[in-house]
């Protein structure tokens, strides 16, 4: 008790500490294949442009490394989810150019927006009201073609408050555009009918995949994601997008096992020989889940070496008997080519990204 008493008065001065220690993960970002990625999307694009979806911190990559890198590519329209997700953006871009897709439902967001410039995606009649009631201004609308997620329904198309509304951007969201099902063609089919019904100085459909069915869907500006990182969701987009993200882990520790040792929680791998052991500061707190338990594979070097074990929350043991010249300290990349691992794993691409836990330096941050 008396400690704690102590502690309150006097906290710890988290100043003063020295510098932090690297961290023994990190993900390395393929700042060239980036920006290429957005060139090759861009130019799939056709007459269109091609925006950036930067939110969840860029699909988990880093928006403080992503827009810079994006922004000098060429990029110059930018969508993230959350109103808190603007500061990642706003330091590197102009506020205009930020829009925030899930709109403002409260008028706390309505005055962010107004006192950022940064712009909202209006996804109902409701958030249009407190739009205008806020003062109004330059604005984008979400109109829900199929998907049923946010948007106006295609019966408020015709509702008078619309006209009120100075829109920059009127855009909707294609469902299942990494399939060849008819719901693309009846989503482009009302999308048609949006356009006719609202003004806006620009129009937007695809996203990834969507960019890959053709000139029909580009409208005026693509949105694409996940293919900027990586994500290959249409067979149409492979070899043409490049991989992005290199995961990597220190070896924290080696150890030699005989035949008959078990390794991890369950002892769910049992050595049938002599072998060599690495163990990473890898977990599934880290977004490595417990699905590469005994599935999932490193690189070092030529050498492809797999994961033994449960995948515990803050460790992974490796087979790195191929690789007898390893040391403690030595960096590992992980195996996360993206299609293949969505295909290993059964999660998806998206999932895979997002899911990488802040104990990765992002390139050296
Ligand atoms: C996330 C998102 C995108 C990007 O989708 P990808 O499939 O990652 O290309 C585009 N538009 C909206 C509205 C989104 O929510």
């Amino acid at each position: 008790m008396r400690r704690l008493s102590r502690w309150a008065i006097r906290p710890p001065d988290v100043t003063a500490l020295p510098p932090l220690p690297a961290s023994p993960l990190r993900l390395r970002l393929d700042g060239d294949a980036l920006a290429a990625n957005w060139r090759a999307l861009d130019t799939l694009s056709g007459a269109a442009r091609a925006g950036a979806a930067v939110k969840a911190d860029a699909y988990g990559l880093g928006a403080g490394q992503v827009v810079p890198v994006l922004a000098a590519a060429g990029c110059r329209d930018w969508f993230v989810a959350h109103w808190r997700e603007v500061p990642d953006v706003i330091a590197h871009v102009p506020a205009a150019a930020i829009a925030v897709l899930h709109g403002p439902l409260t008028d706390a967001d309505v005055a962010f927006a107004q006192a950022t410039g940064v712009r909202p995606v209006l996804n109902s009649l409701a958030q249009a009201r407190r739009w205008l009631a806020g003062g109004g201004g330059p604005c984008h609308v979400m109109v829900d073609t199929g998907i049923s997620r946010l948007g106006l329904a295609m019966a408020e198309l015709g509702d008078p408050l619309l006209g009120e509304l100075d829109i920059d951007l009127c855009l909707s969201h294609l469902a299942s555009a990494d399939e060849d099902v008819p719901q693309n063609a009846q989503q482009l089919g009302r999308f048609a009918t949006v356009r006719a019904a609202i003004s806006a100085r620009r129009y937007s459909l695809a996203n990834s995949a969507g960019i890959a069915l053709g000139a029909d869907y580009h409208a005026d500006l693509t949105r694409p994601g996940i293919a900027l990182y990586g994500g290959v969701v249409r067979r149409e987009l492979a070899g043409l997008v490049r991989r992005v993200a290199w995961p990597e882990a220190a070896v924290l520790q080696l150890r030699d096992l005989a035949a008959g040792d078990a390794v991890g929680y369950n002892a769910t791998f049992v050595a049938q020989r002599a072998m060599r052991l690495a163990v990473v500061a890898l977990g599934y707190a880290d977004g490595y889940l417990r699905c590469w338990s005994n599935r999932g594979g490193f690189r070092h070097g030529p050498a492809h070496l797999p994961v033994v074990g449960r995948v515990s929350m803050d460790l992974t043991a490796i087979d790195v008997s191929a690789a007898p010249d390893l040391r403690e300290g030595d960096w590992l990349t992980l195996d996360y080519d993206l299609p293949g691992a969505a295909a290993q794993s059964g999660l998806s691409q998206y999932e895979l990204l997002t899911l990488l836990h802040r104990r990765f330096a992002r390139n050296g941050v």
